[in-house]
């Protein structure tokens, strides 16, 4: 073991973050000390538990707890606790790089502007490094519980790209942080400033949290929060500011949960729950390693962070923690796994986080605001949890051609309260983004006889819509599908009959296009374009093939049908059309037209330009195309 001091460079990531955290959460400077506390709360934590498997690592300081010490004379600021401590390797991992996988992306989206930035790294979590907000140098000792006396260690660093470390003689185990705090920020060296910060930040911690004024006359510590862990309190006790506040401790989120629930169950499994709903989404929402899951304490001991075993994955925002008075205390991710209690848990937890979805919902503003955040998250409920599928289905919000803007924040049951009483069915357009949906070719028929349509745009739609195929009785359908009954249209054979009366047409297109679609039908959906292409009944829809495609699959080939609107002059000229070469080019235009209405891609774009070009210039169309 060697006593020089080493320097060693932050990774890059840790030096932008600095920079970036001093800079836009200097209005906020004083979480901190929350994010302090916490640290040293989890430590606490951390080590109750390992020393569940080994009591020798608790030796004789047995009582776990947090010291808060100012120094007004020197300007510092101290947490220390009796935690778990960190040894040297531990101590680079943790304070030297950022683990959080995506921090480089995540990091590429700031933009100097402090709002923003402020906002962004909030749904990162700001941990430590928010202490050089306030300091310009901090100093980390610590001793890894179970080493010896010799194998503590000191950090230090200005924030500035740089650390030491060296290793030093420490009588206790755990940890002491000093904020050597900047000259403008003398009051969080101040003993009243810091007892209502601990208050604030700490009542709801189960360690009590001490404070002591260094250089004072009547210094003496004393114990300033309650001790008493937040869900162990019965809900009458518990303030809302004091949820909060539990909430940002947990989370390292810093800014306020949209709503909780806080459950006690009693009977044959008996345990707590507390479940947040963040107000944004994390940055790492959409990644799917990212931690998730509840904090797991059994008997109040905590066991573990992130027990994803709680919760479906569509629920992965949810926040909170659950403590077990059943589940053994040595229970391990595996054993979890294998609880025979853990099902029935998971089902419960499931229903209360949806039914506190249920109660955001009565608020359409809050609830517009979760959707906002989380609704594609939730969406893929409907393909994963069957159980729950009509307590899903209620919770889903979408734009419709009623709102007449791109806000997703109609319910189903809004659909089927405005829906015609002969309509048995909900309607719905699948598209890349809103501006395709609203202006699709095939809806038109629908919208000029004022029936609704949901406008589906998130990429989980089309599995959505393969999860849930009816609401309350009526069938989901597909308005760019081959059969589209409308209402007041029961006559079965009114394709057959529109086809008759244009088969010569029909037919003379078809035969140009025969390469390209399975079919041509007269249209009955549409009012203003003269052509869309529709899917056969038992074909992927063109969404679900495009994505299906992207991502490397091979798929059947299948050709799309092309629908006509007859009464469209572009028809007309088509019907009337002598010149073979020139009714081949327009009909391939046509359904060029239809695939592009729709979003799809041209087979071959270069052939549709040369195409135009010759039908606007009039010339010899199509003559050396074919
Ligand atoms: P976070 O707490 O979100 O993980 P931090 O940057 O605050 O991020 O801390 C990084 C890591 O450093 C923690 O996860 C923990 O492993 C370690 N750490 C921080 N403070 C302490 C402490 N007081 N005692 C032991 N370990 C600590």
């Amino acid at each position: 073991m060697s006593d020089k001091r080493e320097t060693l460079g932050f990774q890059t990531e840790v030096r932008q973050l600095l920079q970036l955290m001093i800079h836009s959460l200097y209005s906020n400077k004083e979480i901190f000390l929350r994010e302090l506390i916490s640290n040293a709360s989890d430590a606490a934590d951390k080590l109750r538990f390992e020393a569940l498997a080994s009591p020798e690592l608790l030796a004789d300081d047995t009582d776990l707890g947090i010291s808060i010490e100012v120094d007004k004379e020197k300007r510092t600021l101290s947490v220390v606790d009796n935690g778990i401590g960190m040894s040297r390797d531990e101590l680079i991992d943790n304070l030297g790089t950022i683990a959080k996988s995506g921090t480089a992306e995540f990091l590429q989206q700031m933009t100097g502007d402090k709002q923003h930035d402020a906002h962004l790294i909030g749904q990162f979590g700001v941990g430590f490094y928010s202490t050089f907000i306030v300091a310009d140098k901090v100093s980390v000792e610590t001793r890894r519980a179970g080493l010896g006396n010799d194998a503590a260690v000191r950090w230090e660093s200005e924030g500035e790209g740089e650390f030491t470390i060296e290793y030093i003689e420490r009588e206790q185990r755990g940890t002491r942080v000093t904020l050597h705090l900047k000259e403008e920020e003398t009051e969080f060296a101040e003993a009243m400033r810091i007892e209502s910060l601990i208050r604030k930040y700490s009542d709801h911690i189960g360690f009590p949290v001490s404070l002591t004024a260094i250089g004072d006359e009547e210094a003496e510590s004393k114990v300033v929060n309650s001790a008493t862990a937040l869900w162990t309190r019965s809900r009458a006790d518990v303030t809302e500011d004091e949820y909060k506040e539990f909430y940002k401790h947990l989370s390292h989120d810093f800014a306020d949960p949209l709503t909780w629930s806080h459950n006690r169950v009693e009977g044959k499994r008996e345990y707590t729950s507390l479940l947040y709903i963040p107000g944004a989404a994390p940055f790492d929402m959409w990644n799917r390693e990212a931690p998730r899951g509840l904090k797991l304490y059994v008997q109040r001991v905590f066991i573990m962070d992130d027990a994803e075993q709680f919760l479906p994955l569509y629920l992965r925002f949810v926040k909170g923690i659950v403590d077990s008075s059943d589940l053994p205390l040595n229970v391990s991710r595996e054993l979890l796994q294998q609880n025979p209690d853990l099902s029935a848990m998971r089902s419960a937890l499931t229903r209360r986080a949806l039914d506190m979805l249920k109660k955001v919902s009565a608020d359409k503003d809050d609830y517009q605001k979760f959707w906002g955040e989380f609704g594609q998250v939730l969406k893929e409920g409907l393909v994963e949890d069957h159980a729950n599928k009509d307590r899903l289905a209620k919770l889903l919000r979408f734009a419709t051609t009623h709102n007449g803007n791109d806000t997703q924040d109609q319910s189903l049951d809004d659909y089927l309260q405005r829906s015609k009483d002969d309509q048995d069915k909900i309607y719905y357009i699948l598209a890349e983004n809103y501006a395709t949906a609203v202006a699709s070719p095939h809806i038109e028929q629908l919208r000029s006889r004022g029936i609704e349509v949901l406008l589906l745009t998130d990429r989980i739609d089309a599995w959505l819509t393969d999860g849930l195929t009816e609401y309350e009785g009526k069938a989901l359908a597909d308005v760019a599908r081959e059969a589209l009954d409308m209402p007041d249209e029961d006559d079965d054979k009114a394709q057959d009959k529109v086809n008759d009366e244009h088969k010569g047409l029909l037919e003379k297109i078809q035969g140009v296009l025969s390469e390209r679609v399975e079919a041509v039908n007269v249209s009955r959906r549409l009012v203003d374009s003269p052509a869309c292409v529709v899917a056969s009944d038992q074909d992927l829809n063109p969404q679900v093939r495009r994505m299906l495609e992207a991502s490397g699959q091979e798929l059947p080939e299948s050709k799309p049908i092309l629908e006509i609107n007859i009464g469209h002059p572009l028809l007309t000229l088509l019907s009337d059309e002598a010149d073979d070469g020139r009714f081949g080019a327009l009909s391939n235009i046509v359904l060029d037209h239809a695939l592009l209405a729709e979003g799809s891609p041209l087979p071959n774009p270069a052939e549709y330009v040369q195409r135009i070009n010759e039908y606007l210039l009039n010339s010899n169309v199509g003559a050396d195309i074919e």
